[in-house]
């Protein structure tokens, strides 16, 4: 069974992601999130391990070509807790290790910081996903303890990048001082994306979002454009000022830096 498979996020025309893989050490994710954009997959929010993992992960790098890059993850988070014992995503990273990849590693947790050695010998970034939104997080480290993580990457020499993703307008769109405290080489910045069954779990927390006049693009619901607008534009002028690439993931709205989800900060061999 293949384990890495091209980065599609279900056909969005609004991706603007360069061509990548798409590597979920774990199926499902235990952090339960409630803005959850994943929970299509069955019994989401129990964890569950791969069988032939190690197996099929090494058959699949050796299909794949030099310099490609893969992200990992999209759809479930490569660090939950179980991860501390189980150190099923640290041995991928080891296997990892000895092909020609270029790594993004896509996470909410802390426990990243323990394999830094073994990411500072590949070619790859970090990517820490941070709100501001614990109380939608529930499982998820608290945001301070990401912020010092990311800072801890950065200080490690990794390219270190802030997913601060979703912002939901009037509630958590304020939090710039997580940029400011944390200073990334990047920034990916994205309003609340909502499907039917995340929509559900949302409304129960913010009453308020049955009244907003959500614009339908695909499966999702959108906040209004120009609310959109408005909000990314403060968030990428902050960033700005402070000297930090920003790009945005599929607001269908031009952005300044060279990729949208910091990709460009991980190497090439162009010799490769
Ligand atoms: S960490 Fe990511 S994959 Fe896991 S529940 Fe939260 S949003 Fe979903």
């Amino acid at each position: 069974m293949r384990v890495i498979r091209p980065f599609d996020p279900w056909k969005s025309p609004l991706c603007t992601c360069p061509k990548k893989y798409s590597f979920n050490p774990y199926t499902g994710c235990a952090h339960g999130c409630l803005y959850c954009y994943a929970t299509y997959i069955p019994n989401f929010y129990k964890l569950r391990e791969k069988k032939g993992l190690f197996k099929n992960l090494e058959k699949d790098l050796k299909e794949l070509p030099a310099n490609s890059l893969i992200s990992m993850s999209n759809s479930s988070d490569p660090y939950p807790p179980v991860e501390r014992e189980r150190e099923i995503t640290r041995r991928c990273l080891e296997i990892l290790k000895d092909y020609d990849v270029r790594l993004m590693v896509v996470t909410k947790s802390n426990i990243v910081l323990r394999d830094l050695k073994i990411l500072s010998e590949m070619r790859s970034a970090v990517s820490i996903t941070i709100t501001g939104l614990d109380e939608f997080e529930p499982n998820a480290p608290p945001a301070e303890e990401r912020m010092e993580a990311l800072k801890a990457v950065k200080d490690y020499g990794i390219p270190a990048i802030l997913r601060f993703d979703p912002v939901i307008p009037g509630i958590n769109d304020s939090r710039l001082d997580i940029i400011e405290k944390t200073m990334p080489d990047h920034v990916v910045t994205s309003t609340l994306k909502l499907k039917a069954d995340s929509m559900a779990r949302m409304e129960k927390k913010l009453p308020w979002l049955r009244k907003v006049g959500f614009e339908k693009k695909g499966a999702y619901r959108y906040f209004p454009e120009n609310l959109r607008r408005e909000v990314l534009d403060r968030i990428r002028n902050f960033c700005e000022e402070l000297g930090i690439s920003v790009g945005f993931c599929r607001e269908g709205f031009r952005f300044p830096s060279k990729s949208c989800d910091g990709s460009h900060l991980i190497p090439r061999l162009e010799s490769l």
